[in-house]
């Protein structure tokens, strides 16, 4: 894999689950970090451990206004918006700010900085799907007016404009297309399958699996996918790249697994299938495999045990105990 040390990093988003793994890797590999958050769905509480660390600075601010002046960084990763169905449904037009404005601040600091640019975009640019598994080749089956439009548009659109930004200035851009990715550090309550079916199992509730779980999800652990994120921020590469895992499960077989990792006896509970619910999503890593020479290799009962044992934690603001 492609290793390349940064002296300082601009991270925003850098309060959430993805953006704190990120920051805690770059802190480990010598770099300085300073976090940019509005903490719109992040929490300081995520970060506590972070900010007893002398190479981190946390500026709470919302990146879809100006950013405050700030020194020169070599790598800009701007991974700030809201990124649970349950959040960006509550914050339509701050997710679609936060992809257009906030973006075009990441960049502007990223070109006047000659810094590198990272884009965490998302799977959901290729919408529901109509090429399986997919590749970065695919442009996509997105409703724009639909609910969901303010995340999977305003996520294309944030890929345009870095696009736009590398043609016109010549801006050192990166774009990584994130698929699911769970591990600790997630809210229990933000609506994703993993910290739902976790809470659930660990509270001995049913586990609740929309429709009959035969739909699936490729997960990939967080460590994993971070590992992608630096691989990728090393790289010369300027086109998209899927960081994902590419082993495609059943839904109803991450809900079994969980149960019986919880070891909590919980059933589960099948209830109404969710109609905006993708039937299949699966990543082709390919491109970073030839790239990157990255692939991710934490399996999934590891990944879930790991997981599982930070949610069982009572205490769980502090994610270093639970990953060292
Ligand atoms: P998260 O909600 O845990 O973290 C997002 C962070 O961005 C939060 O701390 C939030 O407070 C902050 N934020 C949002 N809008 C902001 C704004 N306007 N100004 C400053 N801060 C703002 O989400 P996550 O799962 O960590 O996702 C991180 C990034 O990765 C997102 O861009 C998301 O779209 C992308 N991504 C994540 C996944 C995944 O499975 N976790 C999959 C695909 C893409």
């Amino acid at each position: 894999m492609i290793s390349r040390r940064f002296e300082r990093a601009l991270v925003t988003g850098g309060g959430g689950f993805v953006g704190s793994h990120l920051c805690d890797r770059l802190l480990r590999d010598g770099t300085e970090v300073v976090c940019v958050d509005d903490l719109c769905t992040g929490t300081t509480r995520a970060i506590a451990w972070l900010l007893r660390h002398d190479g981190f600075r946390f500026l709470e601010h919302d990146v879809a206004g100006p950013l405050p002046p700030l020194d020169r960084f070599d790598l800009v990763a701007h991974l700030a918006s809201p990124a649970s169905p349950v959040d960006y449904l509550r914050l339509p037009l701050e997710t679609l700010r936060t992809g257009a404005d906030g973006t075009r601040h990441a960049l502007e600091l990223a070109r006047t900085s000659s810094a590198r640019f990272l884009l965490a975009s998302t799977s959901e640019v290729y919408g529901d799907p109509l090429e399986h598994p997919q590749r970065e080749t695919y442009w996509g089956n997105v409703n724009p007016i639909g609910p969901r439009s303010v995340y999977d548009e305003a996520k294309r659109y944030a890929e345009a404009l870095t696009a736009a930004y590398h043609r016109e200035y010549g801006t050192d851009v990166a774009i990584a297309r994130i698929f699911n990715t769970y591990g600790p550090g997630m809210r229990a309550d933000d609506g994703r399958m993993v910290p739902t079916f976790v809470r659930q199992a660990l509270a001995g509730e049913p586990v609740t699996v929309h429709g009959d779980g035969t739909q699936t999800r490729s997960l990939c652990y967080v460590d994993d996918t971070v590992d992608g994120l630096l691989a990728l921020a090393a790289s010369a590469e300027h086109e998209p790249v899927n960081i994902g895992n590419p082993d495609e499960l059943q839904v109803i077989t991450i809900a079994d697994e969980v149960r019986r990792l919880a070891g909590r006896g919980s059933p589960v509970r099948h209830v109404a299938a969710d109609p905006d619910d993708p039937r299949q999503r699966c990543p082709d890593i390919t491109r970073a495999r030839a790239v990157l020479g990255w692939s991710p290799r934490t399996d999934l009962t590891d990944g879930l045990r790991r997981t599982i044992g930070w949610f069982a934690d009572a205490d769980v603001g502090d994610v270093q105990s639970a990953t060292r």
